[in-house]
């Protein structure tokens, strides 16, 4: 009896495990296909100064137009897309794209602000990525200095002397790197202090208890005090209200990001908010 009972969980277990990978596997094939015909595209998430509250740049952010219709997020391919290793490809039309749209923006009189690409680090080879770095910044002829790179705590600490290589690479070409998802890595804090970052973006979990969490106020205010002392910017991520905002400004952050601002933008709706910012 038990083994029957053994037996039917186990078969139902297989059925879930097979139905699974082949879903996984549909997705990566759809996944190829949607790189090779252009389903991928961008919006954008404005930054934003905190005490001015002045657009400071933008986060160009992949979504995938899946045949069917829906909308795909980064979080529900991202992940296949990285252990497949087409996270390559699509990082790599990602900076493509987004060099191209900041560069038109530039050549329509828009102000130059710098945009920010995701990298991942889950499948990659430092000389290529800075070649391909590279090759974005002169087909495109964006400036560097307008590119930033942004890359997790997580992967970078995964990934230690090989992100080294990397980070010193992309630096060398004048490209920022910021440190994304600051807080949610190891703690090792050796990094910081071996190459110049840009800025530092705090994950948006410390800042979600703002301002009533005493002990996320006191995780905010200790990253604001390092990113300050070494001398980066400090982002809050994911800021969704007024009283976050106040709280964070309060910390001496010095820009955010976030709901608050906006959700992230189709280009049409980034360069009409470009336009503003000149208005
Ligand atoms: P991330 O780089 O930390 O990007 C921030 C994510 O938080 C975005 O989700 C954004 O829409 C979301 N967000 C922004 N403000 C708020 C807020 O106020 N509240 C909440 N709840 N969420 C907010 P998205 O676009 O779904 O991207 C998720 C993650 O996917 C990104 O996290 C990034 O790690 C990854 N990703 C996105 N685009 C790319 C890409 O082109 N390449 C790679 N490798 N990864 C990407
Ligand atoms: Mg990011
Ligand atoms: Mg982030
Ligand atoms: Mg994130």
């Amino acid at each position: 009896h038990a083994k029957q009972s053994g037996r039917g969980r186990y078969s139902y277990f297989t059925a879930v495990m097979s139905e699974r990978a082949d879903q996984r596997l549909r997705l990566e094939s759809e996944l190829r296909t949607a790189i090779a015909e252009g389903q991928l595209f961008l919006v954008y998430q404005p930054k934003m100064l905190l005490p001015e509250r002045q657009l400071s740049g933008m986060e160009a952010l992949v979504r995938w137009r899946h045949p069917d219709g829906h909308v795909v997020t980064p979080l529900d391919f991202i992940p296949v897309a990285e252990e497949t290793g087409l996270v390559v490809a699509i990082d790599d039309w990602v900076l493509r794209e987004a060099c191209r749209q900041n560069r038109a923006w530039i050549d329509a009189g828009l102000p130059a602000l710098p945009v920010a690409v995701n990298l991942s680090l889950a499948r990659f080879d430092p000389a290529r990525i800075v070649s391909g770095l590279a090759q974005a910044l002169g087909s495109s002829g964006m400036p560097a200095e307008l590119l930033e790179v942004e890359l997790t705590e997580s992967q970078m600490l995964t990934q230690g002397d090989r992100a080294d290589q990397l980070i010193r690479g992309i630096r060398a070409l004048g490209v920022r790197v910021s440190v994304d998802d600051f807080g949610t890595g190891y703690s090792s804090l050796g990094y910081l202090t071996r190459h110049r970052f840009d800025a530092i973006k705090i994950d948006r979990s410390f800042v979600h208890g703002l301002p009533g969490d005493a002990g996320q106020k006191a995780v905010v205010e200790a990253i604001v005090a390092m990113g300050r002392a070494l001398e980066y910017r400090v982002i809050g991520e994911g800021v969704e209200t007024e009283a976050q905002a106040q709280a964070l400004l309060m910390l001496g952050c010095n820009e955010m990001q976030g709901y608050l601002l906006g959700r992230p933008l189709p280009a049409s709706a980034m360069e009409q908010l470009l336009r503003d910012a000149v208005a």
